[in-house]
């Protein structure tokens, strides 16, 4: 089965071949992403949610492609912040804002607050094309996966990507960046997602 996963993230890119391919194996999934469509159209992300950002990115891009897709959109939710970014995590620090930047931006949001609880939120659409003549066909189902931590106050390791240098899931004293991928990619808000997603294909 071919499955296209509808992003330019190169992290989320390496994360979900990871989870689709334990051991090396891919449970007859041939995936293949947008470096394979150099050509496919952008997506603008300005849903109010997550799950409708991926269900858009994986609709507009299995409709270019004709083959079954997989998107996602996430984001981190800081209570302090009520909540915030949200759903506005890429954007939030500006268009040509980079990691560092977003990290910089939220840690000196959370100056002088005592609560740091937050966490990140996945939402992972699955489309499947039934005819490429008529999009509205398109079978689209939508998961949702979350996991819970705070925000350190400086950040620490080199792995991952994002806000990952900032987090600390539940149960764990270290980054998600400090963690690595092996143990990032068993718990986290993708990971569930994507354990639910498996479930559809
Ligand atoms: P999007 O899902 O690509 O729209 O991501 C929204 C924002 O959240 C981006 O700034 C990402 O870097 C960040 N983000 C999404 N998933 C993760 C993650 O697993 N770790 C760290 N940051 C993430």
């Amino acid at each position: 089965m071919k499955l296209v996963l509808a992003t330019r993230n190169l992290g989320k890119v390496k994360e979900l071949t990871a989870m689709l391919s334990p051991d090396g194996q891919r449970h007859n999934i041939q995936l293949l992403s947008l470096q394979d469509f150099p050509d496919a159209p952008e997506v603008v992300e300005d849903g109010e949610t997550y799950q409708e950002n991926a269900a858009k990115k994986a609709v507009v891009i299995a409709d270019y492609t004709g083959l079954r897709t997989l998107a996602d959109d996430a984001g981190i939710e800081v209570d302090a912040l009520d909540g915030a970014p949200g759903v506005h995590s890429k954007r939030w620090a500006g268009d040509d804002a980079t990691d560092a930047i977003r990290v910089q931006k939220l840690l000196e949001a959370l100056e002088g607050k005592t609560n740091r609880t937050a966490r990140f939120v996945a939402a992972i659409a699955i489309v499947e094309p039934i005819g490429v003549e008529n999009p509205s066909c398109n079978r689209v189902q939508v998961v949702v996966g979350k996991c819970e931590g705070h925000i350190t106050h400086a950040p620490a390791g080199d792995s991952g990507f994002g806000y990952d240098p900032i987090f600390v899931p539940v149960g764990y004293e270290k980054t998600f960046a400090e963690l690595g991928d092996a143990i990032k990619n068993r718990i986290s808000h993708r990971s569930e997602a994507l354990r639910l997603a498996l479930k559809l294909l």
